[in-house]
């Protein structure tokens, strides 16, 4: 089962790297989470390392996942675009159009029961016309397919590392996702 997870998520990767739309589809995590984080793109250490989220703002979620209680090994990391902008800009709407579909394949094969998206640019395609300021940390049901899927809008750890209050807000949320998850679970 895990195997067959594996060969379909390489069988992404190499489709994203035959169209060369990417050197590397800059993922990481446990394929059989039931949590996957969705940041925006690469910045500078992600693109040297080819790992999401491995420079501050990484940090930043690592301390987080560990007051929530969990691990970057129970959850599942990856960006809605799968390189980096130059100088750190934001991803250009046709960038985010162009991996959209990758991102859904990736999420079809690891069938998590709950989506983070942080910041605005992941949030966006699973939840248009939303606000973040309005929604953050606040989860919503979507349809999947013929599943359901909830997603919980958060801040993005970069905006909010150097920001008091969007820090303290982000960390709230964060902690209450746990919470979050369980409600989910008893739902069902
Ligand atoms: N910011 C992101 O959105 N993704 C990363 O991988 C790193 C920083």
């Amino acid at each position: 089962m895990a195997d067959d997870k594996q060969i379909l998520l390489d069988r992404v990767k190499r489709e994203i790297i035959d169209k060369n739309i990417c050197p590397d589809l800059a993922a990481q995590g446990n394929i059989n989470a039931e949590i996957v984080f969705i940041g925006e793109a690469p910045g500078k250490n992600e693109d040297e390392q080819g790992l999401p989220f491995v420079g501050a703002a990484g940090k930043f979620l690592n301390e987080m996942l560990a007051q929530a209680g969990m691990q970057r090994s129970d959850v599942y990391i990856t960006n809605i675009v799968k390189y980096r902008p130059p100088n750190n800009r934001d991803p250009e709407p046709d960038e985010k159009k162009a991996f959209w579909p990758y991102l859904l394949k990736q999420l079809q094969i690891i069938k998590p029961k709950v989506v983070i998206t942080l910041g605005r640019h992941s949030m966006e395609y699973f939840l248009p016309g939303m606000r973040i300021s309005a929604i953050h940390g606040q989860p919503k049901r979507i349809a999947f397919g013929k599943e359901k899927l909830v997603i919980i809008p958060l801040f993005h750890p970069a905006a909010a590392l150097y920001n008091g209050s969007l820090r303290q807000t982000l960390i709230d949320d964060f902690m209450n996702v746990p919470t979050i998850i369980e409600k989910i679970k008893t739902e069902k």
